[in-house]
């Protein structure tokens, strides 16, 4: 048995986009920019993907620019706001703390270059408040940007409300929504939002490709320069493969999204259930406003790492925080700002299911992790403390 529970790290391409990508490199072999026919029908085939794309977030297919993946719309998105209100003498930008590095390092990048970033605090349950969010807009701020679903804990933040303030406001509204996209309904036009990123590879798309969103009137700067492709903000020739990918898995998620969704929320509301019996234990954030997929605990006393690996031993594919903060020693900055202590919060697994799973993986988990937890918690000096009650439990 090998169960994939890993899809907030990527997903496995389908086989409409494999199928997709296949016979575009086979019979799409055109460079777009080029005005022979070969070319033209390179050309159509991206048009195609741009209205595909567009369609299923509710954009214009004039407003959909194609990027390298949901790391790059975020910078583009990040990056030319903030320049586009230097200029007008606008330098303050609005985050929150548990973003997507893609994101915080950016902004990072931005208030060494003299830009003042306000990372809002989310609440216990992982979500921000937009009354926290109206405070913090400034008649200088240049930029509000909060994630759609976070990648760690899953929690669906109030994009609605947060877009339709800053469009009150007049301040410019990016989303990423590299975990929302493909899994919760999302038009960009009626919920008011001004840029957008998502990710092929989050929605059983290719990886290396993505797409930034903004809305007709917004100014976009470039971060590559070149050729005039993507109608002169990203250059470089299109991997047009990649795209028609992408545009064919985005399709079909927002086709099954209804049915998707209520698969994967029945299992993971199954998986929770039989992991909340494991004492000393909790579900990290919000338990219903949280991604179909997601499921993530938090278990006293234990490290996520040996977890990760001895599930892997049993055939389970999970994370410990996020795929890209593994490698380092800190522990996810997510966990710590819905207020887990640093040692609490190694302790962390994530599980990120999709519609191909089963009940008796299900079920296969419930029963493997319990067993896990309580060999390496056998073996904790940590643990032994709690036991002892030398140390108090931080969860009850
Ligand atoms: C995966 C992810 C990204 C990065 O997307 P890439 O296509 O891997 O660059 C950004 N934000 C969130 C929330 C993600 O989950």
């Amino acid at each position: 048995m090998y169960i994939y529970a890993d899809n907030a790290a990527t997903t496995k391409p389908s086989q409409t986009a494999i199928d997709a990508m296949v016979s575009c490199l086979k019979e799409v072999y055109g460079n777009p920019s080029s005005l022979h026919s070969a070319g033209q029908k390179a050309a159509e085939v991206l048009f195609q993907a741009r209205v595909d794309v567009a369609q299923a977030i509710g954009a214009d297919f004039n407003e959909i620019y194609f990027t390298s993946g949901g790391s790059e719309a975020d910078n583009q998105a990040i990056r030319s706001a903030a320049l586009t209100g230097a200029r007008r003498g606008k330098k303050h930008l609005v985050s929150t703390k548990i973003e997507h590095h893609a994101v915080l390092h950016t902004l990072d990048k931005l208030e060494n270059e003299g830009f003042e970033v306000t990372l809002l605090e989310v609440g216990p349950d992982g979500i921000v408040k937009v009354e926290d969010v109206e405070k913090a807009i400034r008649p200088d701020t240049a930029l509000v940007t909060i994630m759609y679903a976070n990648n760690e804990i899953g929690t669906i933040q109030p994009i609605t409300e947060i877009a339709a303030l800053c469009r009150e406001k007049k301040v410019v509204f990016h989303t990423d929504a590299v975990q929302a996209v493909g899994h919760l309904p999302i038009n960009v036009h009626d919920q008011q939002i001004d840029m957008l990123s998502l990710s092929g590879h989050k929605f059983h798309g290719p990886r290396g490709v993505g797409a930034l969103y903004v809305r007709k009137g917004i100014p976009l700067r470039n971060l590559i320069e070149g050729g005039a492709q993507e109608r002169g903000k990203r250059a470089g020739t299109e991997n047009l493969p990649a795209i028609v990918g992408m545009a064919a898995a985005l399709k079909e998620a927002v086709a099954n999204m209804e049915e998707n969704s209520k698969t994967v929320t029945a299992l993971r509301d199954r998986l929770i259930k039989g992991l909340s019996h494991i004492d000393h234990s909790r579900l990290n954030g919000d338990p219903v406003k949280r991604l179909p997929g997601n499921v993530n605990f938090v278990f006293e006393g234990i490290e996520g790492e040996s977890l990760l690996l001895l599930l892997d031993d049993k055939g389970i594919a999970a994370s410990s925080g996020s795929a890209c903060t593994s490698g380092s020693l800190d522990p996810s900055h997510v966990l710590l700002s819905i207020g887990l202590p640093h040692e609490v919060a190694h302790g962390s697994l994530r599980l990120s299911l999709d519609e191909s799973m089963t009940e008796e993986e299900i079920d296969y988990i419930v029963n493997a992790v319990p067993e896990v937890v309580a060999y390496l918690r056998d073996i904790s000096p940590v643990w032994e403390d709690l036991v002892k009650g030398d140390k108090d439990y931080v969860i009850q």
